[in-house]
């Protein structure tokens, strides 16, 4: 199509008046970019079709990746650099006169996840494709991704998001691949040669109409594909309010549901789910059949993997194919259902646990709940031989009790592996939360370590560093991340790490501007960057960061023999709307930030910076600017968390509490390059056993903890009076859940280390290149190797 920055231009400006009927003189950056985007996806068709036609014709196992949540974020530069021509592209555009960083910033967020869960979903995409690894996503285009966050008065508004307005360049529509998926209805049973069937009548049905992404693999011919379901009326139907039925039809797919923890027990969260899971499976088996095997060997060629218990209805819904549409028997239908499934983990908070009440499961998924009912039967019976007898533990294991389905269960009973996303989460699982399981089924739990691909969050994100590493160690590092610990030879080199801190200063400097851009706030480039952005969540305890905050303003107020170094906190999070506590943090950090930022008397020592609207696109900006990242939940809350390997990849040094990959992190840098704190996870398990802690004591012992604490609700912030009460009473009257005072002290003093820490400059960038070093650990490409070796059983192709 093109090979040379001539013909880029020429193909450019052709396609530009083609398809906008307009001169490139008269074109808007829109179209220009919306060009660029429809070149690439030409550019990659040959390998895309390439790709499908090998893994048809060599009949090689491929894998699925069902999710809820893709956040992908921009696609535009990522796709560029992994198809090789960033540069022709680049240098092309600038002779038209076109900056390919204006084009990037027209491209909005694919922003269909809220947090974690969907971030490590779009990596792993990334990792699959680049290793050549049979491996497709498959999830839900919602017609509006998570909110768009505005603060209004220091208050979090949501708006709702719009990525699709103007179309988006990526997809390619297929509605011949549609798939009917039926609500309720009934089902009726009949006999046919002497085998007893089921049919499912008089359904409301919808149509998922399937949206294809390329996904294009870093530098290699393979490019995997991310199908997107769209809930459409049906033709179908056996409704006849159609106004009523298109709209509630449409519904299904219109929201991403802004929680990343508690259920939201809503219908249309169901129908999501069964949308996403009939509709993935039925095109799975049906482009099986096509390669004329045996439907007894497809566990052989085929894996369903679930990310998390969402799409965990895969497991009745593929018992239903095998048995009412292509005649199998239970046993045989069982074992292919085990073997093909595979589950992974994501939380231990208890009220994340998905469960659905059976009134509302029963009428909506009639077939479906049946089939549950019987695989919760065979299930209890196997326990009452395991357990005669014991009928209370039966039941606190059972699929279905007390009027619930229980997702968790029916996921973990239908699939061959489950697995933790961190050593700790996994050990915690097998141990305590899911031990009942672990006791049954052993040898299917197992732990992946969460990662991130290092194309996006270290080589597109922060090219200076790219650049100074491969300057140092060659380039094998990005094809195989352990090579990074060549860096380690560099721990002394001075002027190593004077470039490692004029990259840092550079970065910041551009995230500074950002900063004045987006909130007005000057902030000296000179200080600490001190981070913490993640989703807003009471166990991530943003909280005690805006406490320690507050003490710092305090000490600075009132001891003028204080030499702070010179710090800016920055915060970015999403709280979930209906989320009321979180909210009030929110509120919080940015009622601090007003105060601290426009007293004279501290503001060129303490800034507090809250960026709104965090967004993978935002997180580009923010990694590779910080210097300290805060990991600083609740020890045994956080399964793993991402956000901080992207900060270390990118040279920050950690605040943490030994929680999810803090853990693994600790032990790969060591002790002396982490800033550890706060009660570990066995002591926290330890309270919560017995009943908490009291957090009274420590408000009466700890003046620094009293003056804080009161001055939430003393008048100490002008004309907030009662908006922190929720706030101060969660810390000192419901007990503190999460432990912030108990750990108040020990964050105190290992921030104090941290300023000392930094007044060394060599020895803090040798910290840091030492978690740069040790970083590749994280890369998502081992995570995905492990996935393929050890629960998929899949190779690479060629
Ligand atoms: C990585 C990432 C997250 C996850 O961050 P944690 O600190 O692990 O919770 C959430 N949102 C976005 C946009 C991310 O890029």
């Amino acid at each position: 199509m093109f090979s040379n920055k001539a013909e880029f231009k020429a193909v450019f400006l052709q396609k530009l008046e083609m398809t906008f009927g307009t001169s490139f003189g008269e074109s808007t950056k829109r179209e220009q970019f919306q060009t660029l985007g429809h070149m690439i996806r030409e550019y990659v068709s040959s390998d895309w079709i390439q790709t499908n036609e090998q893994y048809r014709s060599t009949g090689k196992k491929q894998v699925y990746y069902l999710s809820i949540e893709f956040l992908l974020g921009r696609l535009l530069r990522h796709n560029l650099m992994n198809l090789g021509i960033e540069t022709v592209v680049m240098e092309g555009l600038q002779e038209l006169g076109i900056d390919l960083e204006d084009l990037e910033e027209i491209e909005a967020d694919a922003g269909l996840g809220n947090g974690g869960l969907g971030r490590l979903a779009a990596c792993f995409l990334d990792s699959l494709a680049s290793l050549n690894l049979p491996g497709h996503g498959c999830g839900i285009r919602y017609k509006h991704g998570l909110f768009e966050q505005k603060i209004v008065d220091g208050y979090q508004v949501e708006l709702p998001e719009q990525w699709l307005r103007h179309g988006h360049v990526w997809e390619v529509r297929k509605s011949d691949d549609s798939i009917e998926i039926p609500f309720w209805g009934k089902v009726e049973s009949y006999q046919e040669n002497g085998k007893l069937m089921f049919r499912h009548l008089q359904a409301e049905t919808v149509t998922a109409v399937p949206y294809d992404l390329p996904v294009i693999g870093y530098q290699t011919e393979t490019v995997n594909t991310l199908r997107l379901w769209s809930a459409e009326p049906s033709r179908f139907t056996a409704n006849t309010d159609i106004l009523r039925y298109k709209k509630e039809t449409e519904s299904i797919s219109e929201l991403l549901y802004p929680d990343d923890t508690h259920d939201e027990g809503k219908i249309l969260r169901l129908k999501q789910q069964y949308l996403l899971v009939a509709a993935s499976l039925q095109s799975i088996v049906s482009s099986y059949k096509k390669q004329k095997r045996s439907l007894l060997e497809f566990h052989q060629f085929v894996g369903i993997h679930i990310n998390d218990t969402h799409p965990a209805l895969a497991v009745p819904e593929l018992m239903r194919i095998l048995m009412d549409e292509e005649g199998l028997g239970w046993n045989e239908a069982w074992y292919i259902t085990v073997n093909t499934l595979s589950y992974t983990n994501h939380t231990t908070l208890s009220e994340a646990l998905e469960k659905w009440p059976m009134r509302i499961f029963q009428p909506l998924l009639p077939r479906i709940y049946m089939i549950i009912e019987e695989i919760n039967e065979r299930f209890c019976q196997e326990l009452w031989e395991k357990y005669p007898g014991d009928w209370g533990h039966i039941e606190s294991m059972a699929i279905l009790a007390h009027g619930e389905v229980r997702m968790a269960p029916l996921a973990i009973v239908g699939s061959h592996s489950v697995n933790g996303v961190a050593s700790l989460h996994t050990e915690i699982l097998k141990e305590r939360e899911m031990n009942a399981y672990y006791q049954v089924f052993p040898e299917r739990f197992n732990n992946k370590t969460n990662g991130i691909t290092h194309r996006r969050w270290l080589i597109k994100s922060n090219p200076k560093l790219t650049n100074l590493i491969t300057d140092s160690i060659g380039p094998k590092w990005i094809e195989d991340t352990e090579n990074l610990e060549n860096l380690l030879a560099f721990r002394k080199d001075q002027a190593f790490l004077t470039e490692l801190g004029d990259i840092k200063k550079a970065n910041k400097e551009k995230l500074a501007k950002i900063i004045h851009e987006k909130s007005g706030i000057l902030v000296d480039t000179n200080s600490i960057f001190d981070v913490q952005v993640k989703r807003l969540h009471a166990y991530k305890r943003q909280l005690l960061n805006v406490l320690h905050i507050m003490y710092l303003y305090n000490r600075l107020k009132t001891d003028p023999g204080y030499s702070l170094y010179p710090r800016t906190f920055i915060f970015g999070a999403k709280a979930s709307p209906g989320y009321y506590f979180a909210k009030k943090v929110i509120k919080l950090i940015n009622t601090v930030a007003d105060k601290v930022n426009h007293d004279p008397d501290v503001n060129d020592r303490l800034k507090v910076v809250f960026l709104e609207n965090y967004r993978v696109s935002l997180a580009e900006d923010i990694f590779p600017a910080a210097e300290v990242s805060q990991q600083i939940s609740t020890a045994s809350k956080e399964a793993s968390g991402t956000g901080n390997m992207k900060f270390m990849m990118n040279g920050a040094l950690t605040v943490g509490t030994l929680d999810g990959a803090n853990v693994e992190i600790t032990e790969l840098v060591g002790e002396e390059n982490i800033f550890l704190f706060g009660l570990r996870a066995q002591e926290v398990l330890n309270f919560q056993k017995n009943g908490g802690y009291n957090s009274r004591e420590y408000y009466h012992y700890d003046t620094r903890i009293r003056e804080v604490t009161e001055q939430l609700v003393n008048g100490f912030f002008p004309d907030t009076e009662g908006e922190f009460t929720a706030i101060y009473d969660s810390l000192l009257n419901h007990n503190d859940q999460y432990f912030v005072l108990r750990d108040f002290a020990s964050y105190v003093q290992i921030q104090e280390q941290v300023s000392e820490a930094y007044r060394d400059r060599s020895k803090w960038l040798e910290k840091s290149l030492v978690n740069i070093a040790k970083s590749g650990y994280f890369s998502s490409d081992r995570t995905i190797q492990e996935y393929a070796n050890n629960i998929w059983k899949i190779k690479p192709i060629k």
